[in-house]
């Protein structure tokens, strides 16, 4: 394609307005290049696009407007582009919503004063307050990069005039040129770890894969603690040597601490971040220099993988079966998925990591699509741990308490012995239900079809779905009754309270997303528990994930089963994945460790084949249901979300859509629904949902987008595309 329009030539831009397509305009005075960045006006408006490539024209070009300018920023890469169609087409996302996420960091929907505040050396406010006290703090702190005024006064939780005041008293000032720091250099050649004999074989696989300039997509399994990490630091080394960057995506990007620091290790310097704690000023500078190649390993969560690498050579998902990966609003994505899209264009090379592959991964190394490698054992000394189930059908507590007698056995002796326990219950707040005991009225959302989850360290009730939260009401909301709300089963708060009173002696942490208020503070924690600062544990799924907790050698499940209830054909795969994974965090250093799972089916397929069954067996089985169901990954699926604040409106378009499906009875897919969707009510909107089941290799966004294509939704109802919904 032409890559340089000159002065008049009429260019095609894509804007992030919801626009069905590029519009075309005059290229500006100088010419533009392809994939640059401009204004234009839009109506009586102005705003910024991307030239997507030469108009389309078929208008009076008398009529065509003209780009106003290009932006300072180097252009966007054509290789970004096809990314960015081809997961639009994926996703049956619009175009102007993928350019969004490729473009939110520039700020080019809200163009940013490049004007940055720095500290003056000597400058000292005529009158200290405590709202420029912090400011000074947070410059200070911060050091490196500068900030915006607007930024600086967020940052510091004060109102712009409190910067401008000091600008005024010249103890700080404002200036045009960012003043960027050199970005750190990272070392593929600082020695790294002695690899084993397999581990040695499986990096050698990806780096040959790596020095073949190809894409290319290897599955890494192996238990926790069998060094998969070590192994994909070579391939980060061998493609820095190559002089191409890295991105390694991790699904709890706040608990990334730990896995900094490794690579600081590894290659002498910080890899750069990207996630929604860092600034926004770091964020543009980031986004800068991994365009121009000067960042050259990015640890980030998903979104990471819209940034614009000017050559990036791997791509490592950790952890590539955690659901987190999947976007859940906006535009709809795994990043999984998209990530091994990204590498294909760019050429680049894909690592997927995990002790517990998803069955979609599992499936497409079996057929070759994929490379697969397996560690084997864990590093060194360490073993897996011993697991066990706790048979609670004949065990009999006091009322309110759920750890078995077994299980506190355990915890006493690692207590004695100094080591760590975990007690897991993937259950956030103090109870699920909150109930009245006068007239058996249960605590709901006003505006969701979910109860309302009493939080005891915030004294509030919450509602999981809509973040909605009301004080901790006295009387029954009902029946007016006093004193008669009683918290009904465990949540992770519970089961504090409860190994604070079997253990009174321990010191007890919850990790649990909600009871930290920032990324940075929960950093902190997982810090403090890694380095022995508590006895007990008591955490829910963010425990899960792959973090190095070195004192712990127990880990006691309260509720083994409470993933497989429900009608979700995942719900095997999931459960057996997150038992596992959490099972794992026992004896990583020189201890064993012991896992005990309480469980009311012993006999369970699923509890079985957690407990040590044949693993190859249990993925087998799995499959072979997938494949009679003629679900993923042996079929296709799309989700169909309508909602609207109107039942009778949703449940009609839901009806016409069902009716109207010849465009997917055409591909030799069926519809099914609509249904109300598994919460059938959020923030007031009910929620219908239709799924589509198709056969694998059929065209089924072509023919989802023409079905859907047919209906018009009303002013208040949404219609969301879901492509590989996570349930099914
Ligand atoms: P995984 O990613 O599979 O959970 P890691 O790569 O984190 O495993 O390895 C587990 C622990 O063992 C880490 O502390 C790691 O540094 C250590 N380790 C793994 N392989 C080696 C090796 N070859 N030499 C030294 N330490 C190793
Ligand atoms: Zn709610």
């Amino acid at each position: 394609m032409k890559d340089f329009f000159d002065e008049g030539d009429l260019v095609a831009v894509l804007t992030t307005q919801p626009l069905d397509r590029p519009l075309d305009y005059r290229a500006p005075e100088g010419g533009c290049h392809l994939g640059a960045y401009v204004e234009v006006p839009l109506g009586p408006r102005k705003v910024h696009g991307v030239v997507w490539g030469p108009g389309a024209g078929g208008f009076d070009l008398k009529k065509a407007r003209s780009v106003i300018r290009v932006l300072d920023l180097v252009p966007m890469r054509e290789e970004m582009q096809v990314f960015l169609e081809k997961a639009a087409a994926y996703t049956l996302t619009p175009l102007p919503a993928m350019l969004r996420l490729a473009t939110r960091a520039p700020g080019l929907s809200d163009p940013p004063s490049m004007r940055k505040v720095y500290r003056r050396g000597d400058g000292e406010p005529a009158r200290m307050t405590d709202a420029r006290a912090r400011v000074l703090e947070v410059l200070e702190s911060y050091g490196g990069p500068a900030f915006t005024l607007k930024e600086l006064s967020d940052e510091a939780g004060v109102t712009a005039s409190v910067v401008k005041g000091l600008v005024k008293q010249g103890a700080v000032f404002e200036e045009d040129t960012p003043r960027d720091l050199p970005f750190p250099h990272l070392d593929p050649d600082l020695p790294g770890k002695t690899l084993t004999g397999e581990q040695a074989k499986a990096a050698a696989t990806i780096r040959e894969g790596i020095q073949s300039d190809r894409y290319g997509t290897t599955l890494l399994r192996g238990v926790t603690g069998s060094g998969k990490t070590e192994v994909y630091l070579e391939a980060v080394a061998e493609a820095l040597r190559q002089r191409r960057q890295a991105l390694v995506l991790l699904p709890e990007i706040a608990l990334s601490a730990e896995f900094m620091t490794r690579i600081e290790q590894r290659f002498g310097a910080r890899p750069t971040e990207w996630h929604s704690g860092v600034t926004m000023t770091e964020r543009r500078r980031t986004w800068k220099m991994v365009g121009q190649g000067a960042a050259q390993v990015v640890v980030g969560a998903r979104s990471a993988l819209f940034l614009p690498f000017l050559d990036l050579g791997l791509i490592v998902v950790d952890e590539e079966h955690d659901t987190s990966y999947k976007q859940e609003d906006g535009a709809l994505y795994n990043a999984r998925d998209m990530a091994v899209l990204r590498a294909s264009i760019a050429g680049a090379q894909v690592v997927l990591a995990s002790a517990t592959p998803s069955l979609e991964s599992w499936t497409n190394a079996e057929a070759g699509k994929y490379r697969k490698i397996t560690l084997t054992s864990r590093f060194g000394a360490a073993v897996l741990p011993d697991m066990q189930a706790i048979d609670m059908r004949g065990v009999q507590l006091p009322s309110n308490r759920w750890i078995s007698p077994d299980l506190q056995g355990a915890i006493s002796s690692r207590l004695e012995k100094g080591e760590q326990s975990l007690i897991f219950l993937n259950r956030r707040g103090y109870a699920p239900v909150t109930l009245c005991r006068a007239c058996g009225h249960q605590i709901a959302c006003e505006h969701c079809d979910a109860r309302m989850v009493e939080h005891r360290f915030l004294k509030r009730l919450v509602c999981h779905q809509c973040g909605e939260t009301r004080p901790m009401p006295e009387k029954c909301p009902s029946c007016e009754a006093e004193g008669r709300l009683a918290a009904v089963g465990p949540g992770v708060e519970r089961m504090t309270e409860e190994a604070t009173a079997l253990f009174p002696e321990a010191r007890v942490a919850t990790l649990s997303s909600d009871l930290f208020s920032s990324a940075r503070a929960l950093k902190e924690g997982v810090r403090n528990i890694a380095e022995g600062g508590a006895d007990i544990i008591i955490g829910t799924q963010l425990v899960a994930k792959g973090h190095n907790f070195p004192l712990l050698t127990l880990v006691g499940v309260i509720d083994a089963d409470l993933g497989l209830q429900g009608s979700d054909l995942r719900a095997a795969e999931r459960t057996f994945q997150l038992m596992r994974q959490v099972s794992g965090r026992a004896g990583r250093a020189d201890k064993p460790g012991q896992a005990l799972l309480q469980t009311y089916q012993p006999e369970h397929p699923v509890i079985r084949a957690i407990l040590g069954g044949d693993e190859e067996a249990f993925w087998r089985a799995e499959a072979a249901e997938r494949e009679q169901a003629g679900v993923p990954p042996y079929g296709r699926m799309a989700g169909i979300i309508l909602s609207s604040p109107d039942m009778q409106e949703v449940f009609d378009l839901g009806n016409d859509l069902a009716r109207r499906d010849a465009p997917i009875r055409a591909i030799g897919a069926q519809v099914f629904g609509p249904a109300p969707a598994p919460i059938a009510r959020i923030r007031g909107r009910h929620r219908v949902r239709l799924l589509v089941k198709a056969p694998k290799g059929a065209p089924l966004q072509k023919a989802v987008a023409q079905w859907v294509g047919q209906v018009r939704p009303g002013n208040q109802t949404r219609l969301t595309v879901d492509i590989d919904p996570q349930s099914f």
